[in-house]
Parts: C-alpha cells; sequence; structure tokens
C-alpha cells in the first residue's frame, strides 16, 4: 500500500514530463522557517523531495522561509543547512532566501493591484476577521474594497514608505468573499511591520504573508512541483491564484502537492514541544539522543543511509497515520548490520576466575569482526585466568531455562573455551562479587571439540586487558501512546537514559574514534560519542538487537 503511494507525486511528475509542462524539468524544494531545529518529520520531507529530484533528472533547493521578521533565529541557519547536507551527501549545495526575493514581490503586488485584484484596506485585523464570515456564512465586503487602482497604488507606496503605523493598513488580494473557501475571502497579502529582518535591515517596514510569498518563491526559483505537508492543501485555490495571475509565471505555475506529515510513536514531535522540553531541561539540549530532531539522530548513530531507508519503505501516503518507531529501528539495524564490527563489551561487571588456568598466561583468541560478513576478518582478543562477565550471566539459583552460570553448570565463553561454574565469592553484603570456574583446554572455539554442547554462550573481557568506559542506553522518549501536547511533560519516560559508568571493554576498542559505530555482542548497537575525550571513553547506545517489527 504505502509502496505504491510513493508513485503517486512520482505519476503527476511523470504526467508532466510526458505533456512536456515544464519542459524536461524537476525542480523541488525544502523550504524551512529558520526558527528551529529540524526533526525527523522535515527528514521525511527532504529525503522525499532530494529523492525525487535525484531520481528525475532534477534539482533540489534548499529555500530558508524567512520573510517574517519577528519569529526567526538566524543561528537556525547554521544547523539547518549541517542537517540538509548530512542527509544528502552528494548534493550540490543550492541555499536559497526567500527575504532575497522582497523586492520581486513588491513588484508583483504592483502588478495584482494594477490588474484590479488587490487592494488596500483601512479595515483593523479585527474587523477583517469579523467580516471574514465563517464556514456556514459568507463574508462580508469591505468598505474599501472598491478603491480605484491609482488610489491603492498610492496607498500601497506610502505602506511602504513607512508613512503608516502598524496594522493601520494592509494589502489584499480582491477575490471573492462568499467563497466556501475561507482561505479566498480577500486574503491578506502584505501587512505593515516596522521590524528589521535579518537579511534585509531596516529596507522593509511591510512584509509580504507566507500564502502570499510561497507560490512567489517557488516560481521565481523554477520549482516544477512544490511538496507540502496536508494542512496546506486548503490554501491550494489561493497558490494556484497567484500564479495564475503574475504574468512572468502563469504559462507554467509550480504545481503545489500535499502529501501526510510524519509522526512517530513513542515520539512527540512539532518544534514547539521541542524546544520545551531543551529550555526547561528535560533534555540536555537539541542534540540530546533522545529527541527526534536530526542533530540527535545524528548524535544517537543513525546513518544518513538508514533515514533515507526508512523515508522510503513509509513512502508518502495522503492519509494521517502514525509510524511505529520499530520501523525507523529497523533501518538502522539494517544498515549497521553487516557494516559495524563486532566487539565484546561487558556492561555490568562481576570477576570470573577460571581457577585451573595458569596465573600468568595469556593467550590470544581469535574473533571474527562480523560473523555476517566475513570480509570484515577477524581480531585476536586477550584471554587469561581472570576475566569480567555480566552480573546478569550468574544467579546462585536459576529459574527454569536459564542456560547461563550457576554452580554446577557448564557454558560457553565466545571465541574460548568451556567453563563449569565451582562456586562463588559474596562480600558482606551478600552481594556476589566473584565466581569461580574450571575451564576444559581441549573445548577451545576453533579446535572442532564435539564431546559434548553446552546451551549457554556468554561474552567477556580479560580483567587484565579491558579499556574502561561510560555507557550511556537510550529508549523511548515517551512511556507509552497516551500523550499528547496537553500532557506529554508528564508522560515522559523516566528511564530513556540510562548511564553505566564502570564498563569494560575489549582492549581493541582503544583505537577508535568519535563517531565509530560497533555492535556489542548481546547488547545492540553503539557509536563513540562526542563526550570522548583521550581519558574517557563514551558510548551511546543506538538501538537493542531485538525487534518486534517483522520487516
Ligand atoms: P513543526 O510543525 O515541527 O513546527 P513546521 O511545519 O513549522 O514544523 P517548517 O519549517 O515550516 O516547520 O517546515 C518545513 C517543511 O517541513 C514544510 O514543508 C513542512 O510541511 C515540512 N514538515 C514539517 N513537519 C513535517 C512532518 N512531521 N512530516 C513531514 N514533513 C514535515
Ligand atoms: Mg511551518
Ligand atoms: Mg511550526
Amino acid at each position: 500500500e504505502n509502496r505504491e503511494s510513493v508513485n503517486f507525486i512520482q505519476k503527476i511528475i511523470n504526467e508532466d514530463l510526458e505533456s512536456g509542462t515544464y519542459g524536461n524539468r524537476v525542480h523541488t524544494r525544502f523550504p524551512p522557517e529558520p526558527n528551529g531545529y529540524l526533526h525527523v518529520g522535515h527528514a521525511k520531507s527532504i529525503c522525499l523531495n532530494y529523492s525525487l529530484a535525484k531520481k528525475n533528472n532534477g534539482i533540489f533547493n534548499l529555500r530558508f522561509d524567512d520573510t517574517n521578521p519577528t519569529k526567526e533565529d538566524i543561528s537556525f541557519v547554521e544547523s539547518i543547512i549541517k542537517d540538509v547536507k548530512w542527509l544528502c551527501p552528494d548534493w550540490e549545495e543550492r541555499i536559497f532566501y526567500a527575504s532575497d526575493y522582497f523586492d520581486q514581490m513588491y513588484d508583483y503586488a504592483v502588478e495584482l493591484i494594477k490588474k484590479g485584484i488587490a487592494f488596500v484596506d483601512d479595515l483593523s485585523a479585527e474587523e477583517i476577521k469579523e467580516y471574514r464570515g465563517t464556514l456556514t456564512e459568507p463574508g462580508k465586503e469591505s468598505p474599501f474594497r472598491n478603491r480605484t487602482v491609482e488610489e491603492n497604488l498610492e496607498l500601497f507606496s506610502k505602506m511602504k514608505n513607512g508613512e503608516f503605523a502598524n496594522g493601520e493598513k494592509v494589502l489584499r488580494a480582491k477575490i471573492d468573499m462568499a467563497s466556501p473557501n475561507i482561505n479566498m475571502r480577500d486574503p491578506v497579502i502584505y501587512r505593515i511591520l516596522h521590524e528589521s529582518h535579518h537579511n534585509t535591515g531596516d529596507k522593509w517596514c511591510i512584509y509580504p504573508m507566507y500564502d502570499y510569498a510561497h507560490p512567489l518563491e517557488d516560481a521565481i526559483e523554477g520549482i516544477t512541483h512544490s511538496v507540502c505537508t496536508l494542512e496546506f492543501e486548503d490554501h491550494r485555490p489561493f497558490y494556484d491564484w497567484v500564479l495564475s495571475n503574475t504574468d512572468d509565471f502563469k504559462a507554467a505555475p509550480t504545481k503545489q502537492i500535499e502529501f501526510a506529515k510524519l509522526f512517530l510513536s513513542k515520539t512527540m514531535m512539532g518544534k514547539r514541544y521541542l524546544k520545551k522540553m531543551v529550555e526547561e531541561g528535560y533534555v540536555d539540549g537539541w542534540d540530546d539522543p533522545r529527541m527526534p530532531t536530526v542533530a540527535a539522530l545524528r548524535r544517537r548513530g543513525y546513518t544518513p543511509e538508514s533515514i533515507q531507508s526508512f523515508c522510503e519503505a513509509i513512502g508518502v501516503s495522503k492519509a494521517q497515520s502514525v509510524v511505529d518507531i520499530a520501523m525507523l529501528e529497523f533501518a538502522i539495524r539494517d544498515d549497521l548490520s553487516l557494516k559495524a564490527p563486532r566487539t565484546m563489551a561487558v556492561l555490568d561487571p562481576i570477576k570470573l576466575v577460571i581457577t585451573n588456568y595458569p596465573e600468568d598466561k595469556i593467550e590470544y583468541m581469535e574473533a571474527e569482526n562480523n560473523p555476517d560478513n566475513p570480509e570484515m576478518g577477524s581480531r585476536m582478543v586477550p584471554f587469561g585466568r581472570e576475566l569480567y562477565i555480566e552480573r546478569d550471566d550468574f544467579m546462585e539459583e536459576p529459574p527454569k531455562k536459564y542456560y547461563r552460570l550457576f554452580p554446577g553448570n557448564e557454558v560457553r565463553l565466545r571465541n574460548a573455551y568451556f567453563v563449569k561454574c565451582e562456586s562463588f565469592v559474596k562480600d558482606e553484603d551478600g552481594k556476589v562479587v566473584e565466581v569461580h570456574c574450571t575451564y576444559d583446554p581441549e573445548t577451545k572455539s576453533g579446535s572442532g571439540f564435539t564431546g559434548r554442547k553446552v546451551k549457554g554462550t556468554i561474552h567477556w573481557v580479560s580483567a587484565k586487558h579491558y579499556v574502561d568506559a561510560e555507557v550511556r542506553l537510550y529508549d523511548y522518549m515517551m512511556d507509552d501512546e497516551d500523550f499528547d501536547k496537553s500532557n506529554f511533560l508528564e508522560k515522559l519516560n523516566p528511564n530513556s537514559k540510562i548511564v553505566l559508568k564502570n564498563c569494560k571493554m575489549e582492549p581493541t576498542l582503544k583505537e577508535n574514534k568519535i563517531g565509530d559505530r560497533f555492535q556489542f555482542l548481546r547488547h545492540g548497537f553503539f557509536i563513540i560519542d562526542q563526550d570522548t575525550t583521550e581519558e574517557h571513553l563514551v558510548f551511546n547506545r543506538i538501538v537493542q538487537l531485538k525487534s518486534s517489527f517483522k520487516g
């Protein structure tokens, strides 16, 4: 179903290519407002627009929709550029700013006035709202609607020259106050705002409204297919009205096409809410790996390829739905399973002593780097009399079907020998601190031993050769699905970040650098975090191994 609907935008493009609506051109764009960090919903829009361009030998623009001087913060521009470049690695950077088109937008507004289809209105914002009518009742025409072209031209020019205060006048399109679509009831296209703008400074004190500016931005850049989300469907008639009434663009106006926004289970989306979490300290910043921002996914360890393939897999559709976050996790596991080397990491260590193994002996055990990808070769891992194993790989009194270590039971140490638990040591508080085993030299891994079988295999790290590390276990942001924008702060998962400070890793990990990814055997996929220093190694859990998603 999803795979077919991937085609609904491509189908439109195919028809346009066939009929030559835009010649052989396909040109898409992503138009963020620079007012926050991008999230995975934006990533979906970026991947979609970028791949539509790429598949059709077309062009993809990043355009900052910076027409509102009061709302934007230019500091977000850099993070957005970084994210788009990361998601689209071979993109030839085409970066534009809507505010660069203010002069042209003004000229096109003058054109509408000259055609008698735009007028300067003196009604206040409240009156305009009142006159607009409702879904069931038509609106009322403004008493200023029938001003002459000359009068409108003069007033609009005075608006531009700063002769009026904020709110004193607006420019409106003259369409139809009885239209069943409220967006067509003489929408405002310019308002007065005595504000300086980060790009144009104090040059302008009138600014175009989004619904008027957006189609012009698209058309000026030669965008052929303007892909946006469903909430703009009702705005499309006005989008089309603007372009069909502008001589430069009416021959081949840009086509607006809507699709459903992405929402993810167990995840709060929406810039405003994410901002609240950052500002009120519920997370450690915009790139906290629990966040659904692109910056956070990158830090968490997601690859651009995994996000692209996730976006392909969910497809595009007109029907609003919530995508299971398990699909995103499936995509990163799928991407890393053949790429990430495997390694042994003990996250909650307890000592294992092999009492019949010589004190000073060290052996180097060959361990495959990725059994599913033999090309990745193998490494030699030091082994000795004292090892660390996971605390929960030993139980004094095991339940049924527990196949790991307990008194009398034998397990395989991965890449090494069979060991049999003989006894254990407790501290004064009754906590187990050491497990004592004996090993059988006959059972060495790779020796072809077939004498007997064991049910459990556990991993280990040499107590003489380990590297210390901090490991941060991240989990879903929300506990369950029972949250909305009114209560999400109370519904945050209290266990979404667990920090383990005493982890023992294979010494081979010492060679690696920030951003390297691994599979820790039996634990999941991990990445070396940017907090890592020369002395202190920090890992983030990207995702656990097990999946409930059958992909
Ligand atoms: P938010 O709702 O999170 O505040 P926004 O819509 O205000 O986001 P913009 O900067 O206006 O953010 O969005 C840029 C583009 O990203 C728009 O074309 C918008 O339709 C698209 N977009 C925003 N959220 C999603 C989403 N969840 N899924 C897909 N596309 C989205
Ligand atoms: Mg928006
Ligand atoms: Mg928003």
